[in-house]
């Protein structure tokens, strides 16, 4: 029996398993179709060394990118209600669930991560695509909640990354109703005088998009991210028109004034903790009420003269009064008609 088991079966496991050894040697870049040795993508952030695709990270992945040194503590999200509607399709919603959680060793689509950010208290909220496309339920709804609060109890910044096609739609309403309620979370972190940043990520369309995706006091986007709210061969049946290259891309959207900065992955960590730096008051609101704002701008200034006065003119004014207006008007106008349709896309 032993040389059975000792000897015999680690033979066989190892001649069957040779076969999968290929796979995870080599991935193929989904846009320029390069073969990518597998040591080379994860040094390089998921990002092909060819044609320079941003291609998707799960949420753990992007946490270890953001955090000093990778290291991060995951808040405990609440369980939530399972399958609210007894929602089933070809399959059941329990079911679908199932699957995803197995898949990627998560609860939901989302996890919220507390720590530091070049040395600043943050907190973050990353989805991960994988779980039925980073859509957004009640679990969602609730994890990007705790993260708010986390942050306000914290005094950190809350940056979210989402990556998502919208709400879920196996929980209809419920899931529709996480748009307010990840705005007034937003609200509240504002309201905290803390700062609130988006990373947007490919994808991110339908409500995420329509919701707190939105409302960063800056807006950073990844290279070549679908960004948008209803797809684009939805849009062009419903106008009838053929839409301009690049549409609903991040820099289409840079050029548009909807996102601040198009910043690579590799500079994703250095631009964020730039930033954190001169948004976050430095540890001294307790001692005055009034100068926190002048404290906050005279240490950028001296660290890095050039870069940093620059790198603020290009995100502040951008991000407030100029594309509020025109893009509230443009996204209720386009979309209003057919939400379902996008999320029926988007899944
Ligand atoms: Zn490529």
């Amino acid at each position: 029996m032993s040389w059975l088991t000792n000897y015999v079966r680690p033979k066989i496991r190892a001649l069957v398993s040779k076969s999968d050894v290929p796979d995870n040697l080599w991935t193929k870049c989904s846009n320029c179709g390069q073969m990518i040795f597998h040591r080379d993508l994860t040094a390089g952030n998921k990002v092909c060394p060819n044609c320079d695709h941003h291609m998707r990270l799960t949420a753990e992945e992007r946490l270890k990118l953001l955090f000093d040194g990778g290291t991060y503590e995951l808040l405990e999200l609440a369980e939530t209600v399972q399958d609210p509607l007894r929602f089933r399709d070809q399959q059941r919603y329990t079911e679908r669930l199932k699957k995803a959680r197995s898949a990627t060793g998560l609860n939901d689509a989302i996890q919220v991560a507390v720590g530091e950010i070049g040395g600043q208290s943050a907190v973050v909220a990353a989805f991960d695509f994988r779980f039925m496309g980073g859509s957004m339920g009640v679990a969602v709804g609730e994890g990007f909640i705790a993260g708010a609060r986390a942050a306000v109890e914290r005094k950190a910044a809350f940056i979210a990354i989402p990556a998502s096609g919208g709400a879920r739609m196996q929980e209809g309403i419920l899931s529709l109703m996480q748009m307010p309620r990840t705005v007034i979370a937003v609200e509240m972190v504002k309201d905290a005088g803390l700062p609130y940043i988006v990373i947007l990520t490919d994808p991110t369309t339908g409500g995420v998009t329509a919701s707190f995706a939105m409302l960063g006091d800056v807006t950073l986007a990844e290279p070549g991210a679908v960004i948008g709210f209803a797809g684009t061969r939805v849009i062009e049946e419903t106008i009838r028109e053929t839409l301009p290259a690049g549409f609903q891309r991040a820099e289409y959207l840079h050029e548009h004034g909807m996102v601040d900065m198009v910043v690579p992955r590799k500079a994703l960590r250095a631009t964020l903790c730039r930033v954190l730096d001169l948004l976050m008051v430095p540890q001294a609101p307790e001692a005055t009420e009034e100068p926190p704002a002048e404290t906050a701008a005279e240490p950028a200034e001296s660290e890095a003269p050039d870069e940093v006065a620059e790198e603020a003119s290009d995100t502040a004014p951008k991000a407030a009064p100029e594309t509020a207006p025109e893009t509230a008007g443009e996204t209720t106008g386009e979309t209003a008609p057919e939400p379902e349709d996008s999320q029926r896309a988007a899944q």
